[in-house]
């Protein structure tokens, strides 16, 4: 079909690597953050030939029109940033239809539900984000056509809270025993501003300490992502009094610190391996092209896959305006007018890496190669950047299908030939960590 010549890609996270295959490979000479005690080093086996789990991986494939039914129902509801009240509201229903114990809705409006161990094993998360990156009055109506899905939100993260849902539904009809707690998930603000604010109340609010182990299922395909990709956004704003371009001509001016700045941060030099980048990706300012701009302001995003190297790379970023403005400044020596510079967090979100050689990691690849594929691993920036950061074994996995066009109103889903895929490899890593019986 012409619409989708371009081949489909996973571009729904913030990926760093033009391919997972070249993330991995970088990955691997990247410095790695202690473990914590919890996050032991004995391998994780996978209960390929459980009779139960077997059972739940056959029903997601039977009942695949269910999960695509629910993905659907799910993007038609909007949860723009900081408004997921309606959809969370809406996700606890169906958790609770799925026989889950204790379904609740936390103090910053994460969506949890219970499915009770039967004792003396690990607690295992299994998310997905609620919230979009589409303002209030989005139209989020999802357009059918075969096993194309077009609709706002439709992979991201409507994929990954469907497939959370069919894994619940799946265990409780294939009546699936394990030892440890399985949680499953609906997080507030993993998009931009929210700045992982729902995943990071999940480890620091009333559960902090007692989860063993991380999934969030966000995004297409059937690769997984290990390590975080940090990052530090700041809104830089150089202000001064302003004035006429001609008549007042002889003061500092904000827009020409700012151009200063910006130039030194361009010439910052940062590693290929552990990745480090950064952007100006907006600039504003000035009301008139003969007036001395009174503001000037841009965003700035800093990342990198090594905190050590984020840390680095934001010292430079500092340095940098400092140096814009005191060039700026010491440019008019003879003026009496200040400038001067005032810089605002718009978000931070906590670098780190698990060796690609880490249980969970090794699961999940051990899982998809059972399920018949080989996922690749990559670093990313996803709501496991905060467990990660903690030291607390986390992936991020796709959901299966195929997406295009994430964080777009042309974002469309395809389901393909073996989209159930994604619940499967889902099934089956839950059922290693949680211990099946
Ligand atoms: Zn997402």
């Amino acid at each position: 079909m012409a619409r989708f010549s371009a081949p489909f890609a996973d571009v729904c996270r913030l990926t760093v690597a033009a391919t997972f295959a070249a993330a991995s490979l970088a990955l691997s000479t990247s410095p790695v953050l202690a473990q914590t005690p919890a996050a032991s080093t004995a391998p994780i086996p996978v209960p390929t030939e459980h009779a139960a789990v077997k059972r739940a991986t056959d029903l997601v494939r039977t009942d695949n029109a269910w999960t695509l039914q629910q993905q659907t129902q799910i993007c038609e509801i909007p949860a723009p940033p900081f408004g997921e009240e309606v959809r969370a509201a809406d996700y606890k229903r169906r958790l609770e239809a799925e026989g889950l114990t204790n379904v609740r809705i936390d103090s910053v409006g994460n969506v949890i539900a219970e499915r009770v161990g039967t004792g003396g094993g690990p607690v295992v998360v299994l998310s997905a984000h609620l919230d979009t990156v589409f303002p209030e009055g989005t139209d989020v109506t999802v357009k059918q056509d075969g096993d194309m899905y077009a609709g706002p939100g439709i992979g991201d993260d409507c994929r990954g809270l469907a497939v959370v849902l069919a894994v619940a539904r799946a265990y409780r009809q294939a009546d699936i025993k394990t030892a440890g707690t399985i949680l499953f998930v609906g997080t507030v603000g993993e998009e931009g501003a929210g700045n992982l604010r729902g995943v990071r109340h999940l480890f620091e609010g009333p559960l902090k300490g007692t989860i063993d182990y991380f999934i969030s299922v966000d995004g297409t395909g059937l690769n997984i992502t290990h390590a975080a990709v940090g990052s530090n956004r700041y809104r830089v704003r150089f202000i001064g009094p302003g004035g006429h371009s001609y008549g007042a001509f002889g003061m500092p001016n904000p827009m020409h610190a700012m151009g200063r700045a910006i130039a030194k941060l361009a010439d910052v030099q940062v590693p290929a391996s552990p990745r480090t980048t950064f952007s100006v990706g907006v600039v504003e300012g000035g009301t008139s092209v003969n007036s001395i701009p009174f503001e000037a302001t841009m965003d700035v995003d800093l990342r990198s896959e090594s905190a050590q190297s984020l840390a680095t790379l934001d010292s430079a970023f500092q340095r940098a305006v400092q140096e814009g403005l005191a060039e700026e400044r010491a440019r008019w020596p003879q003026s009496q007018r200040p400038v001067d510079v005032k810089i605002d967090t718009i978000g931070i979100r906590p670098a780190g890496s698990q060796p690609e050689t880490a249980p969970i990691v090794v699961a999940a690849i051990e899982a998809g190669k059972a399920l018949g594929f080989e996922p690749f691993t990559g670093a990313s920036s996803t709501d496991s950047n905060v467990p990660i950061g903690l030291g607390i074994p986390a992936i991020t996995i796709d959901g299966g299908g195929q997406a295009r066009g994430a964080h777009s109103l042309d974002e469309v889903y395809r389901d393909g030939p073996d989209g159930w895929k994604g619940p499967q490899w889902a099934i089956l890593i839950v059922a290693a960590l949680a211990g099946a019986q």
